[in-house]
């Protein structure tokens, strides 16, 4: 279990006073200026080295993200760009930062845009997040007055604008390209990719995309080191994480853990176990719902970790852990996420735009186990036609939860047909 002294966020849930003043006393922005001062070389080699993986989904190390940007510039200028839109389904961890710990961000966002020579930065925050983005901006103020960020922010001889930009509220504006498309007015619509965002992203000018909490852990792994960062999670899983448990525990909640923590321990010592016992746990999402759900029968050894997860075809994704005990009719619950991903698509590409809804309907007709068995092979088949043939990742997240359904709960989705096919024919007798 993760020791208090280990831990980056220490006002997560809010208990303690969230301004300058509050997170000054908790370590915050001390010695901000002398980081800088160390260079840019220093910076992203250290990140390199505390091993630390992008906390937002896709799991890429943060500082060999951040060595792609141009060291120096060709006329144009560099951005970093936060991505706090924050809209996977059980994914609630990067608002309680903004919340409750937000100076931890913009200490992260001077930092890191000084790595990347940028002087300017965006948080791009979701349409539904009101009390966050106050809260931010609050703090975001607070800073200017205090000469930590705008011209030699924090004295360190770097000029820093931070600004912070509320989306509508659309799940397709979390996609790094359709986040920049949004930031610069348009319609939020994912960019064929190359060219990347660090050759031509916000204004066609060299960017990073960040997720909050890869942003916000930035300072304190910097002030304590890569070595002590490193230390925690397994090997190439360093550090600690936010995790964020709903659904059928007894107490759902966010908390930092080490990296690698077994999901049972993790579940028992923070949210007072399953619904009902261990025994009566039916599956877990372990990383948000575009990952692949994991059986009970593989959570009994079930490591949160990008590697152990992936090894199972599922994810860690964001570490948003959602947990089904045996109540959950659980064909139900994947078709609940289709209907999600149908309406999410931004209709661009064609697999996306007509799987995504021909996907939701046979899902539809297996919960009321109207299909015929042949069907499940078929929808089988159409996932893996969608997955990796779309311009984003959506075309993928709408994908796996139904492969994962299929891989692991094949019988019941087959024992429904059947059984629906019984009352059919008592009835006609
Ligand atoms: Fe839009 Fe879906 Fe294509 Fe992504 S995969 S660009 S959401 S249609």
């Amino acid at each position: 279990m993760l020791a208090d002294q280990d831990r980056i966020f220490t006002n997560i849930y809010g208990m303690h006073d969230r301004s300058l003043a509050g997170a000054r006393q908790r370590g915050h922005w001390d010695g901000t200026a002398g980081i800088i001062k160390k260079g840019r070389d220093w910076i992203v080699s250290e990140m390199k080295e505390s091993g630390l993986r992008g906390r937002g989904g896709a799991g890429f190390p943060t500082g060999l993200k951040w060595s792609f940007m141009p060291k120096e510039s060709d006329g144009r200028p560099s951005y970093l760009v936060i991505n706090a839109d924050e809209s996977e389904p059980g994914t609630c961890k990067d608002r309680e930062i903004m919340r409750h710990d937000p100076h931890t961000l913009i200490e992260g966002a001077l930092i890191a845009s000084f790595a990347m020579n940028a002087n300017t930065a965006y948080i791009y925050i979701r349409g539904e997040f009101i009390r966050e983005r106050e809260a931010l901006q609050a703090a975001i103020d607070e800073c200017y007055a205090a000469g930590l960020l705008g011209k030699n922010a924090a004295k360190s001889g770097w000029d820093f604008d931070l600004f912070l930009s509320h989306g509508a509220g659309a799940y397709i504006c979390g996609e790094e390209t359709a986040l920049l498309e949004s930031l610069e007015g348009k319609k939020g619509m994912p960019r064929m990719k190359p060219p990347f965002p660090a050759g031509a992203g916000l204004y066609g000018c060299p960017t990073t995309v960040n997720n909050v909490e890869s942003i916000a852990v930035v300072p304190t792994i910097l002030r304590r080191g890569a070595a002590w960062f490193s230390s925690m999670g397994n090997p190439n899983n360093a550090g600690t994480k936010l995790f964020a448990i709903s659904g059928h525990v007894n107490r759902p909640c966010v908390v930092e853990e080490e990296m690698s923590i077994p999901l049972r321990e993790l579940l028992e010592k923070h949210c007072g176990g399953v619904r009902g016992g261990w025994g009566n746990l039916k599956a877990v999402i372990p990383g948000g719902s575009s990952v692949q759900l994991l059986p009970h029968t593989v959570c009994d050894e079930a490591i949160m970790d990008f590697d152990w997860l992936r090894g199972q075809q599922s994810g860690l994704g964001t570490a948003a852990v959602i947990v089904m005990d045996q109540s959950v009719d659980v064909i139900k619950a994947i078709w609940r996420l289709s209907a999600f991903y149908k309406h999410e698509s931004c209709g661009q590409c064609t697999p996306c735009r007509e799987g995504t809804g021909w996907m939701m309907r046979v899902m539809e007709r297996l919960v009321k186990g109207e299909a015929e068995p042949e069907e499940i092979d078929m929808l089988w088949d159409v996932t893996k036609q969608v997955e990796g043939h779309t311009i984003c990742a959506l075309g993928d997240a709408a994908a796996w939860p139904i492969q994962g359904l299929i891989r692991h709960y094949r019988d019941e989705i087959e024992d429904r047909i059947k059984h629906k096919r019984g009352v059919s024919a008592v009835a006609a007798e």
